[in-house]
């Protein structure tokens, strides 16, 4: 597989990989132990477990661990409550019955309260950690829909934040790459209504070209090409999302029958223009299957389109009140002459 755009190391690796030790990735040994923590308790009485010989440790004991090196280093007081010091993402996130036992460098943690310097001790001193992100109350990216921004993000203080999803679709798992710290989190719960909306639509459209205007990285986009639409061409004005939407059209090449993905744009080249207005293409690939994916303004990609695309996918980050998606349609009608769904 690829080398990760962000760290240069060794993050991403293909979906059929990860999807194939994914039954025990997260399960314990025999002498794993594991006990539920009350999340209300203060941080000071949690003991902890140390990593079993089997190279895992209970997450709740993983937390308590955080918790402790936090209060430590005096960011969260002895007395806050377990759950309030920060937000654990597991790599691969995935619809997970049970509590799990995690391996090495297999969370992402995201807090408020972090420094740079706590972070490099979490990081050293606590072997499950990848990274740790600073996280501040907004959504990362473009989150307000509009192009002229603001756009903020989240900061990566110690470690590597990419980290997977892994979405079920009626077609099979679909594995998704991201830089927490620039993207919305999107947990999988095991039921996404926007795939399942999606599903529906394909099987009732049998549409042979689909656009995924506001694409993210590239969920639905790739749910489509595997549905078996012929020519997906895929969109973000945000760089960290139409990159990464070529990246996982590599990571799920085998399930899409893809040979290549060729990209014209490095990640270093595209973080200097985060958000681009005009498109620009970042990545393709054309065997029998024709995908493409852009950087820019999607009223403006139907230049750049042979012709309107059968179903055209638009996923405001926003939908707001019943008259934005009204308006959303009236639009997309008007520039393309072709229909949106909004899933
Ligand atoms: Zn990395
Ligand atoms: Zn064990």
């Amino acid at each position: 597989m690829n080398s990760c755009p962000v760290c240069g190391g060794p993050c991403i690796e293909s979906a059929s990989s990860l999807i194939s030790v994914l039954s025990s990735r997260f399960s314990p040994c025999p002498r794993c132990k594991g006990i539920i923590k009350d999340k209300d308790s203060p941080v000071s009485i949690n003991r902890w477990e140390e990593v079993c010989t089997c190279n895992k440790r209970f997450i709740d004991d993983v937390f308590a661990h955080i918790g402790s090196i936090m209060a430590e280093e005096g960011v969260i007081s002895p007395i806050a409550p377990l759950k309030s010091i920060g937000t654990p993402l597991i790599h691969p996130g995935y619809s997970i019955k049970t509590h799990p036992f995690l391996p090495p460098r297999s969370l992402v943690f995201l807090s408020p309260h972090v420094d740079k310097k706590t972070a490099e001790r979490l990081q050293n001193e606590v072997i499950e950690i990848k990274a740790v992100i600073k996280s501040s109350p907004f959504t990362p990216g473009l989150s307000t829909g509009s192009l002229k921004g603001p756009v903020r993000t989240y900061k990566t203080l110690s470690g590597c934040d990419v980290r997977a999803d892994i979405f079920e679709t009626p077609y099979g798992p679909i594995v998704l790459y991201k830089p927490q710290s620039l993207l919305h989190i999107e947990f999988p719960r095991g039921n996404d209504p926007k795939i399942a909306n999606l599903a529906g639509t394909l099987s009732r459209k049998q549409p042979s070209t689909v656009l995924d205007a506001c694409c993210g990285v590239g969920t639905l986009g790739i749910t489509a090409a595997l549905f078996g639409v012929k020519k997906v061409t895929f969109n973000d004005a945000w760089f960290a999302s139409a990159y990464f939407s070529g990246l996982n059209l590599l990571v799920n090449s085998s399930a899409l029958g893809l040979e290549s993905v060729t990209f014209t744009r490095d990640w270093h080249q595209m973080k200097k223009h985060p958000v681009s207005r005009r498109p620009l293409c970042v990545a393709y690939c054309g065997e029998d299957r024709d995908f493409q994916v852009w950087q820019g303004d999607y009223h403006e990609i139907v230049a750049h389109l042979k012709g309107t695309p059968d179903l055209t996918i638009i996923d405001p980050f926003q939908k707001g009140s019943p008259g934005l998606v009204t308006h959303i349609k009236d639009e997309w009608r008007a520039i393309s002459g072709g229909e949106a769904f909004i899933p």
